[in-house]
């Protein structure tokens, strides 16, 4: 397995950031919450600890909101163009990064589906539908 640290960035490429394997966890995370804050059906959530993180561009720009009552979720956004970015986790020395901000393969794969009892009602696994390279024809 290759060590090389991978580049991630927001959406404007504002926001920009490093980190290196290996990695503490890597899991889809179906909760209400992650629901929300993505916009999506799940979160991908990558783990890495604090020592294999680095922000590289953009940290100023980085906007938080700490949900009221909540234990430890935070959602950490670029004030430009809103996309999720990288949080130090509260309860644990990680860093959660939204995989989708990756512009290299962390090589790890997903390990498993969390808060599932709490997937949205429409979910339906990608592979009981039809693929299509980019638009359906
Ligand atoms: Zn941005
Ligand atoms: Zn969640």
């Amino acid at each position: 397995m290759n060590d090389d640290p991978i580049s991630g960035s927001c959406l404007c490429g504002t926001v920009k950031f490093t980190v290196k394997p290996p990695f503490s966890a890597f899991r889809y995370c179906h909760c209400s919450r992650c629901r929300k804050a993505s916009g999506s059906a799940h979160a991908a959530n990558l783990f890495v600890p604090r020592a294999q993180f680095e922000w590289s561009a953009g940290e100023d720009s980085v906007k938080r909101y700490d949900l009221p009552q909540a234990q430890r979720f935070s959602v950490w956004f670029c004030g430009e163009c809103g996309s999720r970015v990288p949080h130090n986790v509260k309860t644990r020395e990680d860093v959660l990064v939204p995989a989708g901000l990756l512009d290299g393969d962390p090589q790890m794969r997903p390990e498993n589906n969390i808060f599932w009892a709490s997937k949205a009602a429409w979910y339906v696994e990608p592979h009981e539908r039809a693929f299509f390279s980019e638009y359906p024809k």
